[in-house]
């Protein structure tokens, strides 16, 4: 303590220190400060309200000097920017806007799922998304892998089972050390993090509640929206009471047995898909299509293949009650479910029910109607300009809340990014939303980029295209005696762009294990369409070299 007493006196700076061991209710502050800083030691510092940490934080902050900015800061507001949210967007565009040397406060908050879940600092793809979902689909493969490893000469006697808890438990291990990882890089960069939710409550200035209902009201020049989406419900009876959602699944204390899965987008699929990689008795319940607004020709291939490899499709059909049967770990649920072409209704039990349906932005509680700022009230996206701003000049929005820009992560992380560099004059460069690849992560991987043959269709008409197209057996696939005539690849082009003969060849090299699907619009040059399809698909490299035809 002595020595940063004596860092700020050398630097003329008079602090107001408050000895935790000499005032009354010292303890109770020790307590609120740990919580606010998940800092349990003292001297705990703060400069202009952003927290800098405890000693060995301060002079490295005096070092770098970053403190001697904080000590120069004196706005009309307490921070630069506000990010409400962090996740994926939210904590980008916080941390490259601190290493611009900007005050920056995230708020992040979970709002528990109706059973109960939440989790740490990072957003859906950390907590529960991206992140888990992949190490479930790895397991799930790793189940595929032991089968085929038989044919490469692996001997084994033991009877193999899957176990549901210990995957879960080592997932949601590696999860915690990424939150915390979150937390010690926010610190590092002086980012404020408060773990309370926001919302405006007049111009420059919003509300943060803690768990515990504490108010704390904060004002800044400039504020980020990155407050992501949850899952939507049903509206039926049962569904709240009795239903999970992806935001419970990951860390379902139990396996969840004979499962129905509600809903047939990516979300449904993927889950399906490792489900099913485990062994259980899935059903996948599809009100129309799969993958809406993806190929359809790729989309009903990802779907027979998980057919074939035991999902079973339920189509046209939607609930329309969960009952609860039984409680239990997992319990049991009758669902009634109707026709969504007819009137014919079914009956069936299951031990979960997992609810795939869509994702509603986290966009109508967060006062933004106090501000003025607009948003697309059927869908409750936020419309934005090309640089993210919204209606309102000085509040901008990145990530999923976005209307009409892609849900993922890297577009996330990019924008946010992108758009502190923007608003802090470190750069002028736009985030670019066109083209941008995407893998669902199906038992039979589906990558792609560009547009799907029907929109390519309909944008360029039938007889301007040239569609080249071949089926493949992986290298790997051959000796493990997996299905021939399976795995497949499109590749949709514009007669009228150019080089196209250099495609083959091209992508060969960054090859995804089973189908590409690309619409090559005229000013993608060659060489970005070669890093994009790498980007796409590098987890998923396959040694087969293709020829179109
Ligand atoms: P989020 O990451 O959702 O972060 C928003 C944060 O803000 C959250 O922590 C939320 O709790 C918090 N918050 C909300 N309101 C408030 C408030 N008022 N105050 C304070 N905090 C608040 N994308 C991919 O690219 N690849 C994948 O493989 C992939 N898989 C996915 C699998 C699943 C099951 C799901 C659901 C999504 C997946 N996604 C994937 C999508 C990806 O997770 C999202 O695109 C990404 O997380 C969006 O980032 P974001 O910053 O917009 O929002
Ligand atoms: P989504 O893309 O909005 O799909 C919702 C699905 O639920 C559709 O199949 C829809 O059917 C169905 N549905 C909607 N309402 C229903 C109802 N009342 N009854 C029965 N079915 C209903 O949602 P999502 O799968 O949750 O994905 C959300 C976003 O997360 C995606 O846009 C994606 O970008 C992102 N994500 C990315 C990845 C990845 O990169 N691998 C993985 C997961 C999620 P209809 O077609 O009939 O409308």
């Amino acid at each position: 303590m002595t020595e940063v007493k004596e860092l700020f006196s050398s630097l003329g700076v008079e602090c107001n220190v408050l000895e935790l061991d000499q005032v009354d209710d010292g303890a109770r502050v020790q307590e609120v400060l740990s919580e606010i800083t998940n800092q349990k030691t003292v001297p705990n510092i703060f400069v202009n309200k952003v927290h800098v940490g405890g000693c060995d934080q301060t002079f490295q902050a005096y070092q770098s000097g970053l403190l001697q900015k904080l000590l120069q800061e004196d706005s009309a507001y307490d921070y630069d920017l506000i990010i409400i949210g962090g996740g994926s967007g939210g904590l980008s565009c916080a941390k490259e806007a601190a290493i611009l040397g900007k005050k920056v406060m995230v708020l992040d908050f979970v709002v528990p799922s109706p059973q109960g879940t939440s989790w740490g600092l990072g957003g859906t793809c950390v907590n529960v998304g991206c992140i888990p979902k992949k190490l479930m689909h790895q397991a799930a493969l790793l189940g595929q892998a032991l089968c085929d490893s038989r044919k490469f000469g692996w001997e084994y006697n033991q009877q193999v089972r899957h176990n549901w808890e210990t995957m879960t438990k080592v997932i949601q291990n590696h999860i915690s050390s990424l939150n915390w990882g979150y937390r010690l890089s926010l610190r590092e960069k002086a980012v404020a993090y408060v773990n309370s939710y926001g919302e405006f409550v007049e111009h420059h200035k919003i509300k943060a509640t803690n768990k515990k209902g504490q108010e704390t009201y904060y004002t800044a020049a400039q504020f980020v929206i990155a407050t992501g989406e949850r899952p939507r419900y049903l509206g039926i009876q049962g569904d709240k009471e009795y239903c999970i959602t992806s935001d419970d699944l990951f860390s379902l204390p139990y396996c969840p047995g004979k499962t129905l899965v509600v809903g047939a987008s990516y979300v449904a699929l993927e889950c399906a898909g490792f489900l099913a990689g485990f062994g259980l008795d899935v059903t996948v319940m599809v009100r129309s299509i799969l993958l809406r607004g993806f190929d359809q020709e790729m989309a009903e291939k990802v779907g027979s293949y998980m057919e074939q490899h035991g999902v079973k499709f339920l189509r046209k059909f939607i609930p329309v009650m969960v009952q609860q049967l039984e409680k239990g770990s997992p319990g049991k649920l009758k669902v009634l479910a109707k026709s969504s072409e007819g009137t014919e209704t079914i009956e069936e039990v299951y031990n979960t029910v997992l609810l795939a349906i869509g994702r509603d932005s986290c966009t109508r509680k967060i006062g933004l109607e106090k501000i003025g700022v607009k948003i697309n009230e059927k869908s409750g996206k936020i419309p934005v300009n090309d640089v993210e701003q919204t209606n309102v000049p000085y509040v901008y929005a990145v990530g999923d809340v976005l209307e009409d820009k892609p849900e993922l992560t890297p577009v996330a992380i990019q924008s946010g990014k992108l758009l502190a560099r923007r608003l802090f004059g470190a750069s002028l460069e736009k985030c670019d939303y066109i083209n941008v690849p995407t893998t669902v992560f199906t038992p039979l991987e589906y990558g792609c980029c560009g547009l799907s043959e029907e929109k390519a269709i309909e944008v360029y008409k039938k007889e301007n295209l040239e569609i080249y197209h071949t089926l493949f057996w992986p290298l790997e696939w051959t000796v493990a005696g997996r299905e021939n005539n399976t795995c497949y690849a499109k590749i949709i082009c514009n007669k009228f762009d150019h080089d196209l003969a250099m495609l083959p060849r091209l992508v060969s090299n960054s090859w995804p294990q089973v189908i590409l699907l690309l619409q090559l619009p005229e000013q993608l040059g060659l060489l970005r369409f070669y890093n994009l399809s790498k980007v796409a698909f590098r987890t998923m490299q396959s040694t087969s070299m293709l020829s179109f035809r």
